[in-house]
């Protein structure tokens, strides 16, 4: 008898070792935080600076007068995201040290003091990419750069007469106009300017999650975060200082 239950060890054993695998591969799944699609979020320097006005120039000088990246962020479909997502994952800019020139430019901080960026870099890593689960770090920053440089929203605004002019545009239009030229509505986000009226912030646009590259319409009901009338102010220099 003994030497019969002394056999069934190593079977009971195995069982146990893959009962112990199963449930680690659920507990797993259940805190891995995914995400559905990117948010690649631009903004427009005029609109963060005449709120927040004690913007500053970046280091390196005076920005364009362009819509900088924000960043890229995961999303849910629901409308949530997932941030912080791992602890260890601290902003090394060793790893993005070839693409300084280019985050500088198309990243730049405007956070007072005037600062080389490090820190808003590292906000975006750490509060964002760090969910970007299929992206290390060098990657992270290298398709946010891409993705400025596949669409010029800009370019595409004025070309329809949209001009960052302190005038008054359609929400409609502005995201009928950038939808027609990158293939997907976006959502735009807003903010007031100092004597309260809504003016473009932000240009969210949709990013398929598999390549981080591809142009998506996005999966949730695209809603327009702004009012019907807003300004599209121009990027006044003389609104920041040092
Ligand atoms: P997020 O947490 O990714 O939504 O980004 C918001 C944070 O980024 C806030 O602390 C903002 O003040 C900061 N932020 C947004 N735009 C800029 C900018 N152009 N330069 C520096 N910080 C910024």
């Amino acid at each position: 008898m003994v030497t019969r239950l002394c056999s069934l060890r190593p079977v009971f054993y195995a069982w146990m070792l893959l009962l112990l695998q199963l449930i680690s591969i659920d507990v797993l799944k259940a805190t891995a935080k995914t995400f559905d699609f990117y948010y690649f979020v631009q903004e427009w320097p005029g609109s963060y600076c005449d709120t927040h006005r004690k913007c500053c120039f970046p280091k390196i000088g005076i920005p364009s007068s362009d819509f900088h990246i924000h960043g890229l962020w995961p999303n849910m479909e629901d409308g949530s995201w997932p941030q912080y997502c791992s602890p260890h994952s601290h902003f090394d800019f060793s790893q993005v040290a070839d693409l300084e020139g280019e985050l500088e430019k198309e990243w730049a901080s405007l956070q007072c003091p005037s600062n080389n960026g490090h820190k808003f870099w590292a906000h975006e890593w750490e509060r964002h990419g760090s969910c970007a689960l299929n992206l290390k770090e060098h990657d992270y920053f290298n398709s946010t750069l891409a993705l400025k440089k596949q669409m010029d929203i800009l370019g595409v605004l004025e070309a329809t007469g949209i001009l960052p002019n302190g005038e008054e545009y359609s929400s409609d239009e502005i995201l009928e106009t950038i939808g027609e030229a990158i293939g997907a509505v976006p959502e735009i986000r807003c903010n007031r300017d100092l004597e309260g009226r809504e003016q473009l912030l932000d240009v969210f646009v949709c990013i398929n999650k598999y390549d981080a590259s591809t142009v998506i319409p996005c999966p949730t009901e695209p809603h327009n975060r702004c009012s019907p009338k807003i300004i599209f102010p121009p990027f006044r220099m003389g609104l920041s200082s040092s």
